[in-house]
């Protein structure tokens, strides 16, 4: 049992100021594996403080001591990556071999990418006009993150941060505190000083809220459902903060008769599957063209019926459970709408996996014959459930494609190049994979339309923490006897 009762705030762990205990649970075996305590607007109010004090000197400090702490802290998360995929995946579930390397892995990747953005990033340089450009941090940011890739999206986060010389409050999903809390011991043997990072746990309405409607913090950044991020913006409206919203998604994948089917449409399946479906950008609508849909069904039949679901304590590629009752219930309510929308279940269905009888495990499943209307292909259901829709011509591909409330991913499968690159520019999604290649470390993610509005990674990332500020150039003024004491 894991007892966390304090929060990371100016440098060190401080007791909480009241505020409820909450339980961590382990969603393969259903029992309590630790406790958190929430914290209050007392807290959020000592972080804010915090960091605001330390913005006076942390932004001025120069690129190449910011540089400093983010290889420190890579160097960090890299020492912790076994602590950290253990605690990842007993506290959200995910299979030890996917929590380690992919979950945990991914801080000190992300990590390496922001060194070479911040490396690259231009912080001042002057016009053909003559003016200079300077870029400024924003100042104290909130950060709001969720369970599902709990690293992936605190490093998404703190490092942008930390690297253009803003200071933050991070406020962790509270269903995964025990990553989180590994996160701020590796910003802390990272040295960066004290009051620059600060993490209160908590929940949405009580710590996130206060973030959002704190006035001394310029910047909000949430990642987490379309409904939550919508609050978000609408509590930091009053004080007019700067809102980057990455939220849900429910992404097409364009299946072309031309493609390499017995490769793609198993990594595709797969790729749905993965983190047990519990992913913004996973590619839950599969649009298959009519010439080659009854050979896709069969392979995505035997693929999901080859999906193995286990203990995430065991290593392997198998999928492990959801992460809560809730996740359960809403999924299980999603399989039976598909039944009751009438769409065809080609594999899985309701209920558990056969010999898996406590935790949150559900079967992958299947629905062929679905219509882009139904609600299982326009809503996120955040679990191993593909929607598969057939189509006629490369236009109605896309329409279909784009025929949706989210834009946040889009995946494409074809033999022909040159429908690659057609096809590509006329999705309204913030990344397209094409033929299982996704892209780097460094790229930009984020979505269009519902998915959000910002960017996340690299010098994209970065930008998004930075204040513009434009002056005269002085040395122009001084040649020009602009000074008085010149
Ligand atoms: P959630 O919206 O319930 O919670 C996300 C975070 O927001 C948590 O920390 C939660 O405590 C906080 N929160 C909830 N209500 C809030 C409020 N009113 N004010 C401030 N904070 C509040 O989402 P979740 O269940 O943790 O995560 C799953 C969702 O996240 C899915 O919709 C998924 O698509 C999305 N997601 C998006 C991305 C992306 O990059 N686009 C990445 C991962 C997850």
């Amino acid at each position: 049992m894991t007892t966390l009762d304090s929060h990371y705030i100016d440098g060190k762990w401080v007791s909480g100021e009241g505020g409820e205990i909450f339980p961590i649970l382990n969603p393969a075996t259903e029992a309590q594996i630790g406790t958190v305590r929430m914290g209050t607007s007392a807290d959020v109010h000592r972080a804010v403080a915090a960091a605001n004090r330390a913005f006076a000197s942390y932004s001025q400090t120069p690129k190449s001591e910011r540089l400093g702490y983010l290889r420190a802290l890579q160097k960090a998360l890299e020492d912790r990556i076994q602590d950290m995929g253990q605690a990842i995946s007993q506290e959200m579930g995910a299979p030890i071999t996917l929590a380690r390397n992919a979950q945990a892995g991914c801080g000190p990747r992300h990590a390496a990418a922001y060194i070479s953005a911040l490396d690259a990033l231009e912080e001042e340089y002057v016009l053909p006009n003559g003016d200079t450009i300077i870029k400024d941090p924003i100042g104290v940011c909130g950060l709001i993150t969720p369970w599902n890739w709990p690293i992936n999206q605190i490093a998404q986060k703190v490092m942008p941060a930390l690297a253009v010389g803003a200071t933050c409050v991070l406020k962790p999903s509270e269903h995964t505190p025990l990553s989180a809390a590994i996160f701020a011991e590796c910003v802390h043997e990272a040295g960066l000083p004290a009051g620059v990072f600060n993490l209160v746990f908590g929940n949405g309405v009580g710590v996130g809220s206060a973030l959002s409607r704190h006035p001394d913090i310029a910047m909000m950044s949430f990642t987490g459902s379309t409904r939550a991020g919508a609050m978000v913006a609408r509590d930091s409206a009053e004080t007019v903060k700067r809102v980057a919203l990455e939220l849900g998604g429910k992404s097409a994948n364009l299946v072309f008769a031309d493609a390499d089917l017995e490769t793609c449409i198993p990594a595709s399946v797969q790729r749905c599957f993965l983190n047990t479906g519990q992913g913004c950008n996973a590619p839950t609508r599969m649009l298959v063209e009519r010439a080659c849909y009854d050979q896709v069904l069969e392979i995505a039949r035997k693929t999901t019926e080859a999906q193995r679901v286990d203990d995430p304590a065991k290593e392997g590629s198998h999928i492990g459970p959801l992460f809560d009752k809730m996740q359960y219930d809403r999924v299980q309510a999603m399989i039976q709408l598909g039944l009751d929308e009438d769409a065809r279940l080609l594999a899985g269905g309701p209920g558990r996996p056969d010999g898996l009888d406590r935790g949150w495990f559900v079967r992958p499943t299947v629905f062929a014959d679905v219509t882009n209307d139904m609600r299982i292909a326009r809503e996120e259901i955040f679990g191993p459930v593909l929607s598969i829709i057939p189509f006629e011509t490369e236009e109605d591909a896309i329409r279909l494609a784009n025929d949706s409330d989210y834009g946040l991913a889009a995946y494409l499968q074809t033999g022909s190049a040159s429908r690659a690159e057609r096809v590509a520019r006329q999705l309204r999604a913030g990344v397209v994979a094409i033929n299982g290649q996704g892209v780097s470390y460094g790229s930009p993610f984020g979505g269009y339309k519902h998915s959000g509005n910002g960017r996340e990674g690299g010098v994209f990332g970065i930008e998004e923490y930075l204040e513009v500020k434009v002056m005269p150039s002085i040395d122009a003024m001084a040649k020009a006897g602009r000074f008085a004491a010149a």
